[in-house]
């Protein structure tokens, strides 16, 4: 049976759907960025609210810019904004939901004006955003926007027809500002640190080059929340909209899947008002950071102490590794010793079951993540994730050993070839760079520290250098699996 408004209330058992009437749902959220996450987040938050009637006023309408969202826009139409949500529970029974708070979609190109229209209307009281790291388009050397990008230098023409977000969201907000209607809230939910300064510099530096009072209210005006957000959501595959239909009786031409765990940490900060989302599960706080440097130097961390020492013994699905007890004491051994130290207290939040959690979250099985992906983009996730650990702890002269070993094994992993002399794909932007380096660590054991743009200052510290060359040693010598057993004895 086809997924639609149509067929909802024909669907099998094996699927619950929304009982609320979607007709009546206005919108209230302009959502950039319908992809996988969106959909098992927050849109699944609002149709939560919806169910219990609390989410008056506050349905999505889901924009899409980019040339490759026109999949999306068609999916959307012939399902009216319908479709499933999937949660994969680690014993392998899954749990499946038609979610309806997507009730309308706007493709950009198709329609800037349209898009501008509803951004402008009164209703539209928070514009939230999952366009990934690369959709802020700031440099990842200085951090500051880049206005020479073909779309954003198009949108900074005069009289264009706006393709980027920020040509979008500046036009509207100056259509606001002519019909004294107060601006939006941004609500960035994407995965940065700091995300709401980061959407609030990037505004704004488009604004100031297009529309100086545009900008000044960006500005002051604006607000721009801050959040944690954490569900793993593997990309959909044919395999999975195969597995849907089979499962279920239901053809969604793009489910989504999820692992049951999901957690949002909001800053309370809306000019003007927000759903009552703490109704369905969010923590809305006054300050984001300590959740914040929880998951990034527990969870983000934890997948790279996982990923080389997983890809070098010869895993290539994360969950097989995380079963292995040798990895999943490391990691435990890792977040204990030098991650947890360097945290502030974490409002009601019980640490040690974070920690067992994550150890749980990565063993799930239905949810399929690569070990390859993880090891993706090292030289932009270790200095982000691990090496704020390093610093923190060096500075109170306490223990480095498993961050050094962390990043001596993706050293290792960077020389491209791994323990059988089979050749290793390192997906990075620094690859050309690193690789070669990497390989002569050999005669040079400090050469790949010795990066100043990635590591910084390390390399002249001995208390990091030391451990990081005895387990470079030892994974050159004995392996990865040996140097891990090696590193565990060593501890206790
Ligand atoms: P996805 O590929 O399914 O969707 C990405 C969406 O972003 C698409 O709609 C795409 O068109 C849009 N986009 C990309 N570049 C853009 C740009 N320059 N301007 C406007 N839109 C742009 O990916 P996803 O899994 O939904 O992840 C999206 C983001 O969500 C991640 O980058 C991350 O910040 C956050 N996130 C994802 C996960 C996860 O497990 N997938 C978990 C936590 C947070």
């Amino acid at each position: 049976i086809d997924l639609n408004a149509t067929t909802l209330d024909a669907l099998p058992d094996s699927v619950t759907t929304p009982t609320y009437d979607r007709t009546a749902v206005t919108t209230g959220i302009v959502h950039f960025g319908v992809g996988g996450f969106h959909r098992a987040h927050q849109a699944m938050y609002v149709d939560r609210l919806l169910e219990r009637g609390d989410g008056d006023g506050w349905g999505i309408c889901g924009v899409g810019v980019m040339s490759s969202d026109r999949a999306m826009r068609d999916v959307m139409e012939r399902q009216n904004g319908l479709y499933t949500l999937t949660l994969e529970h680690p014993d392998g029974s899954r749990e499946t939901r038609a979610i309806g708070s997507i009730v309308d979609y706007l493709y950009a190109p198709d329609d800037p004006e349209a898009v501008i229209e509803r951004l402008a209307s009164e209703a539209t009281r928070i514009v939230s955003l999952t366009i990934t790291e690369g959709g802020y388009n700031f440099s990842h050397t200085t951090g500051e926007f880049l206005p020479e990008t073909p779309d954003v230098a198009h949108d900074l023409e005069e009289g264009s027809a706006p393709r980027t977000v920020f040509g979008l969201v500046t036009a509207a907000l100056r259509r606001r500002l002519d019909r004294d209607v107060p601006p939006f809230t941004i609500m960035s939910c994407d995965n940065i640190q700091a995300n709401g300064e980061v959407a609030r510099a990037m505004f704004t530096a488009y604004a100031k080059l297009k529309d100086p009072e545009v900008a000044a209210m960006l500005e002051s005006d604006v607000s721009f929340p801050n959040s944690m957000v954490d569900r793993i959501t593997p990309e959909t595959t044919d395999e999975l909209r195969a597995s849907v239909r089979e499962r279920t009786g239901v053809a969604d031409a793009w489910p989504v899947v999820a692992e049951p765990f999901c957690q949002w940490v909001l800053e309370d900060s809306f000019t003007l008002g927000r759903p009552p989302y703490e109704h369905a599960g969010v923590q809305v706080v006054d300050d984001v950071e300590p959740y914040e440097l929880m998951k990034l130097r527990l969870l983000n961390a934890s997948h790279q102490g996982l990923c080389y020492f997983a890809y070098l013994a010869g895993y290539r699905l994360v969950h097989d590794a995380a079963r292995d007890p040798l990895f999943a004491d490391f990691l435990l051994a890792y977040m204990d010793d030098e991650a947890t130290p360097t945290l502030q207290a974490v409002p009601g939040v019980d640490l040690g079951e974070y920690k067992a959690t994550l150890i749980e979250r990565f063993s799930n099985p239905g949810v399929r993540d690569t070990v390859p992906r993880l090891c993706a983009e090292s030289s932009d996730r270790i200095p982000k994730w691990l090496l704020p650990v390093v610093r923190d702890q060096l500075d109170q002269d306490r223990p480095v050993r498993l961050s050094a070993a962390i990043v001596a094994s993706w050293a290792r992993y960077a020389e491209g070839v791994d323990e059988q002399g089979q050749p290793i794909e390192v997906v990075d932007r620094l690859a050309d760079t690193l690789v070669p380096i990497a390989r002569h660590q050999r005669e040079e054991p400090t050469a790949f520290l010795a990066n100043r743009s990635v590591f910084g200052d390390l390399v002249d510290d001995p208390r990091f250098v030391e451990p990081y060359v005895q387990t470079l040693a030892a994974l050159h010598s004995v392996g990865a699996r040996a140097t891990l057993e090696g590193l565990m004895e060593a501890r206790g």
